[in-house]
Parts: structure tokens; sequence; C-alpha cells
């Protein structure tokens, strides 16, 4: 460039910025005063904004732009409506995560929130996790217990879905930097589903996990659950019983709940009262008087339940029995004619008894106080339309006589093993059932709590006295084609 050039340029960017002061002046005088204080104001609010960004200290609140004004004002709280076309139309319905993917990236973000939705319930996933990166967002889905990914999207999209969910569950969509829990709901045609939402700032963003509780997947018949037949009579007998109680045991996500609320579904009847404390309530049943612990209101398991005893129920349900006073007034109202279901965080059914003496209960009062004590894991069933016979190796064979011995003879020479096709979303399973030990207190075992026995003590009486347990039911279970050993393993770990 030469020096006339320079000069030339020079001039012209004077000029240019002297025209554009007059305007703004002349534009300032004759503006409303109140119109002017308030450009002023965004102006200060950009510039300190932009202070913010530069010297890297977050906002606690960010101010809404026009299209987050606009969402909120469109956006119904705490509702997502599951349209049909998308949930039921044989064309256009979301049967696998690989149609779900291609449904989601070619739709606007607003869409795509519900199409999401609508899918998660079609593949029957159990919680959506959507997870930002570095470069792009992560979006999966829990199916039968396992972490799934549907598909990774671009950043871009991200905000847009995220304010979405966040307005509808009650969320703030302008705090981005401390964890947030609302809920929502999916209406649907058939059924309306309540969906827990949890936000969490974390490196590259707010990650969200929502937890669908679709009342279809608790709401099993016992003959459902995938008890044996023997074991199944026993539960019946147990069921018709007026007074005692019957625990169940297992990790969390273990279908503890959905194995009690078959209990409850089968001594529903009229003339029978039935009283629940739960934890959340994950499903309303008809004719029963359901609450829900509040810790923040002084509504715990143990004060609820001690109300609970004074509304004469005949039948209780104790969602966890987690500490001392709870364990003594529900082992109370088992000994004084209540029937009383409940949960115990422990491994194994010969677990219950010591967990109890734990917590403090007296095993005078633990005998005569429990009628049965069960242990549960889920396995994922074997996908029927894409599994495959293979032939039983010498190791595994000789691992599945060993545990059946005193059982089942094995002459079978072929098993079933999962492989994987688009129905199953290549995972080669799909749906659940449960696996279970349980044991009746009886004399010979209520002698031997008196003793405080230690687990082991119990185990070997129990199994000595026929018991099955978890691992002979799933190896059984195995042989059936029902589910395969790298599903055993992978639960039981054995
Ligand atoms: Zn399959």
């Amino acid at each position: 460039m030469s020096q006339g050039d320079k000069s030339t340029c020079l001039i012209f960017n004077i000029l240019f910025t002297l025209i554009l002061e007059i305007l703004m002046i002349d534009c300032l005088i004759n503006m409303p005063s109140q119109e002017r204080k308030t450009n002023l104001e965004k102006r200060l609010k950009e510039i300190r904004q932009r202070e913010l960004k530069e010297k890297g200290i977050k906002p606690e609140k960010t101010p809404l732009d026009s299209s987050q004004k606009t969402l909120i004002k469109e956006t119904k709280l705490g509702v997502v409506e599951l349209k049909e076309e998308r949930t039921s139309n044989t064309e256009k319905e979301v049967k696998n995560l690989a149609d779900l993917k291609n449904r989601m990236s070619k739709t606007a973000t607003t869409e795509a929130v519900e199409i999401m939705f609508g899918g998660a319930v079609s593949v029957k996933a159990s919680d959506i996790h959507l997870e930002p990166g570095e470069k792009s967002v992560g979006l999966r889905f829990r199916i039968d217990g396992v972490l799934q990914n549907v598909f990774d999207f671009e950043k871009k999209a991200y905000p847009a879905i995220l304010n979405r969910i966040k307005l509808t569950a009650g969320l703030k969509i302008n705090i981005h930097d401390a964890p947030q829990d609302g809920r929502l709901t999916l209406k649907g045609k058939e059924v309306d589903i309540e969906v827990r939402v949890s936000v969490l700032p974390g490196a590259y963003g707010e990650s969200m996990v929502m937890r669908l509780l679709d009342p279809r997947a608790l709401k099993k018949d016992l003959e459902e659950l995938g008890m044996r037949s023997e074991l199944l009579e026993e539960i019946k007998k147990q069921l018709k019983k007026t007074t005692g109680a019957i625990l169940t045991t297992g990790p969390t996500g273990s279908g503890k709940t959905t194995t009690l609320y078959a209990f409850l579904n089968f001594v529903n009847k009229p003339g029978i009262k039935i009283i629940t404390i739960e934890d959340p309530i994950e499903y309303h049943i008809k004719g029963i008087s359901q609450t829900q612990v509040e810790p923040e209101k002084g509504y715990s398991f143990a004060s609820g339940l001690r109300s609970i005893v004074r509304q004469d129920p005949d039948v209780i349900l104790v969602g966890e029995i987690r500490d001392a006073e709870t364990s003594e007034i529900a082992m109370h109202a088992a000994l004084t004619g209540h029937l009383v279901f409940s949960t115990l965080h422990t491994n194994d059914a010969a677990g219950t008894i010591p967990r109890l003496i734990d917590l403090g209960a007296k095993p005078q009062i633990i005998a005569p106080a429990i009628n049965l004590a069960m242990a549960q894991r889920l396995v994922r069933k074997l996908c029927q339309e894409c599994k495959k016979k293979v032939e039983i190796s010498a190791e595994e064979i000789k691992k599945m006589r060993e545990s059946l011995k005193n059982i089942k003879k094995i002459d079978k020479e072929s098993i079933f093993k999962a492989t994987g096709c688009k129905r199953c979303n290549f995972t080669g399973y799909q749906g659940r059932i449960g696996i279970f030990e349980a044991f009746p207190i009886d004399q010979e075992v209520e002698k031997l709590i008196l003793k405080s026995p230690a687990i082991s003590e119990i185990r070997e009486l129990i199994i000595k006295k026929g018991m099955m347990t978890v691992l002979q039911d799933g190896y059984l279970k195995v042989l059936d084609g029902i589910t395969d050993l790298a599903e055993i393993e992978r639960i039981l770990g054995s």
C-alpha cells in the first residue's frame, strides 16, 4: 500500500466514524428517555458479560435471550406429550436404537426431544443419559440394566435440547453451574410415565440423566417374575398367611420392588386393608393406601410405619428396612397380626438374619417374626430372534454339573448364546427375568437363629434343607435356553 493510499484510507475511516457518531447522537436525542436508559443498561450488561467471559468468570445467572424467552412461553411445564404417530405408528415407529438415531438426526431440536422420549419409551429404556464431551454430546439409554450408545450429536444442538427439558422439568435455564433436580410427565396414549430429571455441571457442560418410571415395567403378576414352580407355590402359601414378614434382598436394580408389587397385587382383595410406605411410590395400585417418605418433613420409614400401624392395616409394605427403629417396628407389626413385606440391603437370603441382628433386632424376635427370606437378581433374557445354539465346553459343563449336582443331571450337549440382531439393538438380549433363592423360617432354622449364627452357618443349613441358590436357578435358566452363561457371569461374577 502506498503512502497516498494509506492517507485516503485514514480520512475515509475518520469520516465514517464521524457520520456514525452524529447519527447515534441524533438517535439518542430523539429517543424517549426511558428507552435510552434501557438501551444504555443493555449495552452495559453486554460489556460486563464480555469482561466476565474474558476473565473466565462464569456468571451465576445469564440473561435470557429472545429465543429462550420464546421457549419459556411455548414450553408446557411438567408435561411432554408423546404424539401417537411418533410412538405407535408402525411405519414411523422407533423399533430400535438405529431407527431412533436416524430419526433424531433429521429433526429440529424441539421435536428431537419428543422423539428422544418416544424412542426411549418404545425401546423400554429405564434411563436416558445426555453427556456433553469436548466436541460432541453423547446420548445413551439404559436398557435391561445396561447402558447402550444411541448416538453422538453436534454440541451446538445441545443447548436447545437441554433448555427444553430443563424448562419442562421446572428447572432454571439460566443457571449452569449448580446441580438441579426436577420432574416431568410423559403423556402417552396408553400410559403416563413419570420422569425424574437430574442435571449436573461438568467440564464440558451440564450432563443430564433422566429416569423413566414406566408403571408397565413394574406391573407384573407373580407368575411373570420367573420363579420356578416349587418356589412359586411356596410364595403363594406364604402370601395366604395373615401374620409375619416376608423380606427380599438384593442390590439396587435387582427387581425387589417389582416382586413386592406383585405380592401386593396378589393379596389385594376387597376386605383387606393394605398400606405402604415407599421411597418413592413407583406406581399407584387401586385399592391400596400408598404413602411416600419425606425426610425433610420428618416422614421417615420409621415414623411413617409407626403411624401406619395405628391405621389398622392387614398388610403393610415398608420400602426398605435400613435402621434399627424401622426394623423394630416392622418386626413388632409382623408379630401382632400383620403381614409385612419389606426389603433389606444384603447379598443373599442367608444374609437377612445377620443383617437384622446387626441392626439391633433380637434373635428371639427375628425367629418368630420372619416367615420367609429371599434374595434375587435380574438377568437379561436371550433375544429369541437371534440366539445361537453352541456346544457346551468341558469347562462350562464341569462348572454347571458341580453347582447342580444335587438338583439336576445335565445330559445336554448344547446351550444357547447371545449374538445380536436389529431387534435386540445388537446386544443379543431382550427383557429380563428374575433368578431367586428363598427359605422359610421353620423350627430347625429358628433354633439356629437363636444362636446368632454367621451367614455361612445359615447358608449351610438352608442349602442342606434343599434351598436352590440364585446361581443354581441361573444355571437352570441357561439350560432352558432363557439366558446364557455370559449373563450369569456378568450378574453373579461366577
Ligand atoms: Zn436379537
